[in-house]
């Protein structure tokens, strides 16, 4: 059956006209959906047009499949899509407010090798309102206010879907671009091609080392890739936006910890206004080592000793297969 929630005002005006209604309740219908009410409790519509509009379509939001809570409050949300297939989201909370990481695909042809999602490639791009759909759900239950687009996928490599969803996100759902964030792992063109597209949104990049050799050991696109182009395409990012980048480094135990690593990512941040996330690995597979807490800490220190802003960042849901598509996979795997 189709469904309603990728629709416009215009389309649902159409689509009301022809069951013989008044173009303006598209405006009530839109509101409607963007909350994630079910056709039954769209209150201010007349009861013979809920039913007609349950006779005839679906609202087209994504069904909750698992629910996990961490110890430490981060929610994770196995979801099934209305186009089909399962992905994850995840729901961290910080003082300042809740934040919803979003999947843009299903699965991601990207092929990281420390990523759960990258290892089944791509399966589909999500459309907009796939999309959107993950953030009324958990909307409905968990004041959302900051969205980074870092859950399955490679959100640039899905354009067009991603920033039609930044727009509505803006527009629709009154979530400021400032408190939206997209990570990349250093697709050029799609980060020069956002840089004009007037947008706030924070861009992370996924570098995980600055040095071209090691960066193609564990992530494929550094092949296509380089550091010093994809740094490049940072500061016209920074340039048109007035963004501060997110340099997130995924620090793995015996490959990219040593002084030469640091020497390298020091470098090649010299003239470019950013923050580095340290990440400790969350393991994935046997071939990769985690570092300890105390090997992370002391990196970030030495970032800061050179001048860099540097943090790492807390893991959370560790308890709650913490790591993008673990638990998908877990449920696949059944
Ligand atoms: S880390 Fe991101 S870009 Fe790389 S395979 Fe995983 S989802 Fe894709």
């Amino acid at each position: 059956m189709n469904e309603l929630l990728s629709k416009n005002i215009d389309e649902l005006g159409e689509i009301l006209v022809k069951m013989g209604e008044k173009p303006f309740v598209a405006k009530q219908l839109k509101a409607w959906l963007d909350k994630g009410a079910l056709f039954g409790e769209m209150t201010n519509l007349s009861k013979s047009l809920r039913q007609k509009l349950s006779d005839n379509y679906t609202e087209g939001y994504a069904k909750v499949v698992e629910k996990l809570t961490s110890t430490d409050g981060t929610i994770k949300y196995l979801m099934s899509m209305h186009g089909g297939g399962l992905i994850e989201c995840v729901v961290m909370t910080y003082e300042h407010g809740s934040t919803l990481c979003v999947s843009t695909q299903i699965g991601c042809r990207m092929g990281c090798t420390f990523c759960a999602s990258g290892s089944e490639g791509l399966i589909r791009n999500l459309s907009t309102a796939e999309m959107m759909s993950q953030f009324i759900e958990v909307n409905k239950h968990d004041r959302i206010s900051n969205v980074v687009l870092m859950g399955s996928g490679e959100p640039l490599d899905n354009y067009d879907n991603t920033v039609a969803f930044i727009r509505a996100l803006n527009t629709e759902q009154d979530i400021g671009m400032r408190h939206i964030s997209l990570s990349t792992c250093g697709i050029v063109q799609g980060i020069l091609k956002l840089a004009r597209e007037n947008m706030q949104v924070t861009l992370c990049l996924s570098l995980h080392s600055a040095l071209d050799n090691k960066r193609k050991q564990i992530m494929p696109t550094a092949n296509a890739y380089s550091v010093k182009e994809i740094i490049d395409a940072a500061k016209i990012y920074f340039k048109n936006t007035g963004r501060r980048i997110i340099i997130e480094y995924t620090l793995i135990s015996g490959f990219n910890d040593s002084g030469s690593d640091i020497d390298a990512l020091v470098s090649v941040t010299k003239a470019l206004s950013c923050h580095i996330n340290v990440i400790p690995l969350n393991q994935v597979s046997g071939d990769l080592t985690e570092p300890s807490q105390k090997q992370a800490y002391a990196f970030a220190a030495q970032l800061t000793s050179r001048g860099r802003s540097a943090t790492v960042r807390r893991s959370l849901g560790s308890d709650i297969e913490g790591a993008c598509g673990q638990l998908k996979f877990k449920r696949e795997g059944q």
